[in-house]
């Protein structure tokens, strides 16, 4: 590989990592500039907390439901849709992103079937591979504030419209008042299918959700998952079993008890001493102000750790798994290039 010498700094270095992205949602990626430009075009009225200058806090997960809510009143037609994926896409590759798995939430949108708005995204996908070389994967995800019965629903328009660019449902939106086992129909339903599973949990719910996830809805990975450090056996467990988790560093500082990220205690740090299979994601770049250099930079780890956690993300990920062994050589060849360039100042 051709290797320009320029020496970088650790946010350079971080940034040019090649990355997977696993946990991100559509609507929560959206950009404030775009929230209120979509917003505009449709003559929706937005809170005066979403301004273009709006640094955004949130006080838990309730209230950050609540604001990130707006991003479902502004994305109305395909071409929303195809933009707001795009845009998603370009600013996951300017962080090093080379595949995205993200999240979009069809029963939480009103008007456009399912069909329609798949078909858009898609549209949206390609134009991003076409330009920056990111490939990703859909993840539709059921709205589990919706119910159950909702969720059967939503697995049943999955079905009825299968798309290659599908490859796994998830189960997202507030937590703790809807346990996993509401929804062990859909789950089981998708797993039928052939459908890869992930549900986020142990967020700001028990550890024993994140149990129920994996032994009865046979979750393949975990998103959040943080309450884990709360129970050794379920520990010992994650660790046995190789249990992926998608993890979001800022995130935790707006909806959890862990807010000091750089901490030994914080539950990511916890998580990865313990030997447990992390990776690091955004979320919700938009509403969080945040992109994939960021979250990497935010836990304080050297460089090295964080290459091993960029390396996680490809393995992590459900790209078939001849492309992953063809990829992973790639990938290491680039980090020992990055390494070497690395220059802390
Ligand atoms: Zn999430």
């Amino acid at each position: 590989m051709r290797s320009n010498r320029n020496p970088l700094t650790t946010a350079e270095a971080v940034r040019l990592l090649p990355k997977a992205e696993l946990h991100l949602h559509l609507e929560g990626s959206i950009s404030l500039t775009t929230l209120i430009e979509l917003a505009d075009k449709h003559q929706v009225a937005l809170p005066s907390k979403l301004h273009a200058e709006a640094v955004l806090e949130y006080r838990d997960l309730d209230e950050f439901i609540e604001v990130s809510m707006f991003a479902f009143q502004v994305m109305l037609n395909s071409e929303d849709f195809t933009r707001v994926t795009f845009e998603m896409l370009s600013h996951c590759a300017e962080h090093g992103a080379r595949h995205v798995e993200f999240f979009f939430s069809p029963s939480s949108h009103k008007h456009l079937v399912y069909s329609q708005m798949l078909e858009a995204i898609c549209i949206g996908m390609r134009l991003a591979e076409e330009r920056f070389g990111v490939t990703s994967l859909i993840i539709p995800s059921h709205n589990r504030m919706l119910g159950a019965e909702a969720g059967i629903d939503f697995m049943k328009l999955v079905e009825t419209c299968p798309a290659p660019e599908v490859v796994g449902v998830g189960l997202e939106f507030a937590e703790r008042n809807y346990p996993p086992e509401l929804y062990l129909a859909l789950f089981a339903t998708a797993k039928k299918t052939g459908l890869r599973l992930t549900a986020h949990a142990g967020e700001d719910g028990p550890a024993a959700y994140v149990e129920t996830c994996l032994k009865r809805l046979s979750c393949d990975r975990i998103d959040h998952g943080y309450h884990v450090i709360d129970d050794s056996d379920l520990m010992a467990y994650c660790k046995d079993q190789g249990v992926w988790f998608t993890c979001c560093p800022t995130t935790t500082k707006h909806t959890t008890v862990w807010r000091e990220l750089t901490s030994s205690e914080h539950a990511i740090h916890q998580m990865i001493a313990a030997g447990l299979n992390v990776t690091i994601n955004t979320d919700d770049p938009g509403f969080f102000q945040t992109d994939l250099t960021k979250e990497y930079l935010a836990l304080g780890l050297p460089l090295g750790a964080l290459a091993q956690l960029a390396l996680n993300s490809l393995d992590a990920s459900w790209m078939p798994e001849p492309e992953k062994a063809r990829l992973r050589g790639l990938w290491q060849a680039e980090i020992d290039d990055i390494i070497q360039r690395h220059q802390p100042r």
